[in-house]
């Protein structure tokens, strides 16, 4: 029987832990150098009992059947569908941008004007990312590309990855597509909700097996011991960096508590120009918890920095990609059982549902 180590217990770390775990019936450690489980989707009950999302809003959507099938045995999901609006012109208008919101922020003649030649211009129903949307030849259409462009694209992308959306993965921006449609909800996938008892529980009840031991607040420090690896972590940082750091957008939240029923529409509203936070969430919408109280979090972004903040997003360009490539090449000379999986293992802007399936497939192909 081997012994498996698994570094971090995020989403990726519990799913691969829990097949070796129950399929194979071996045993696995899985560590973390936090003092809690479930990495950057952590929430916790607050005293007004308002589930907060420590790191920023968790929404889980997914239209794999295979993921959801999987998920739901830990936990059960409520219907929640988001909808996210942003302050366009001081005006609550839905993002992503779609129909409802030519006629939230322009005059109705000329909304009419630009859904027409819209309609003619694209299948209804179909999303466009911004930078496709931009490439148009008729003036009217030209004029509706620069203002989302430029009202819902370029400040809020500049504050998140400190660069304009030209210069940013297109893939990035494409996950907000412009969508020629009334449909208001930012996903559009069978399956979405929040775990009505929280990530943190899920996460924990996809750990709770017999063969499976959970030991929070420690380092990874090497493979002595164990046959296989599964790092979750950031694969510069196994390698002691040693061709360099590679580069992360961290954020960080600003909590506010108001003795007040609610503080804004949504969950989530963004402020692609004002102000230096990108959005607003406001928490006990996701579960419809009732409270006179309400705690709100501002998200700002900055720079990743060894030793100061966290990571978050990998910054995915030729430069970085490259980098990665280079440490994985590492590995392959290793010759030893080590597999790097997660949003930082993989250097990939996984969703949670990707992340998960990332984990299945890993365990279904090499185990
Ligand atoms: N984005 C934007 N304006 C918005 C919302 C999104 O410019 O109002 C861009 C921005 O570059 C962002 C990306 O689209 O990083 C992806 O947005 P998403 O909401 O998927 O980001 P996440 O929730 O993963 O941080």
């Amino acid at each position: 029987m081997k012994k498996n180590l698994v570094v971090g217990a995020g989403f990726s770390g519990a799913v691969i832990a829990r097949l070796i775990a129950e399929r194979l019936d071996e045993s696995v450690l899985v560590i973390d150098k936090k003092d809690h489980i479930a990495g950057n989707s952590y929430d916790y009950r607050d005293s007004n009992g308002i589930m907060i999302h420590k790191h920023g809003s968790h929404i889980f959507h997914t239209n794999s059947e295979k993921v959801w099938q999987f998920i739901r045995r830990f936990g059960d999901f409520n219907t929640y569908m988001h909808e996210v609006v942003g302050i366009i012109d001081g005006i609550e208008a839905q993002i992503p941008f779609n129909f409802n919101t030519l006629y939230q922020v322009f005059p109705e003649s000329l909304a009419r004007r630009l859904e027409e030649k819209l309609l003619k211009a694209f299948k209804y129903n179909t999303k466009v990312p911004i930078l496709e949307f931009q490439k148009q030849a008729d003036s009217d259409l030209k004029f509706l590309a620069e203002y989302v462009y430029e009202k819902i694209f370029l400040n809020y992308t500049t504050k998140q990855w400190g660069v304009s959306p030209k210069e940013v993965d297109g893939a990035v921006t494409a996950r907000v597509p412009v969508y020629l449609s009334k449909d208001n909800r930012y996903f559009q996938d069978k399956y979405q909700g929040i775990p009505i008892e929280g990530y943190a529980k899920l996460v924990e009840n996809i750990l709770s097996h017999k063969n499976i031991e959970v030991r929070l607040n420690t380092e990874y420090s090497g493979m002595e011991g164990f046959d296989r690896v599964f790092y979750t972590g950031s694969i510069d940082e196994f390698f002691d960096y040693k061709f360099g750091v590679l580069p992360y957008r961290s954020v960080y939240f600003k909590f506010e508590e108001y003795d007040r029923e609610f503080y804004q529409s949504h969950a989530c509203v963004n402020y692609p120009n004002n102000y230096d936070f990108t959005r607003i969430h406001e928490y006990k919408h996701y579960l419809n918890e009732r409270s006179d109280k309400t705690v709100i979090a501002k998200e700002y972004s900055e720079s990743f920095e060894l030793g100061k903040n966290e990571r978050y997003y990998p910054i995915s360009d030729k430069a970085n990609v490259e980098l990665y490539h280079k440490y994985l090449d590492e590995v392959k000379k290793m010759n030893k059982e080590v597999y790097f999986l997660g949003r930082l293992g993989d250097y990939k802007y996984y969703n949670m549902d990707s992340a998960i399936e990332r984990a299945i497939t890993l365990f279904e192909e090499v185990l």
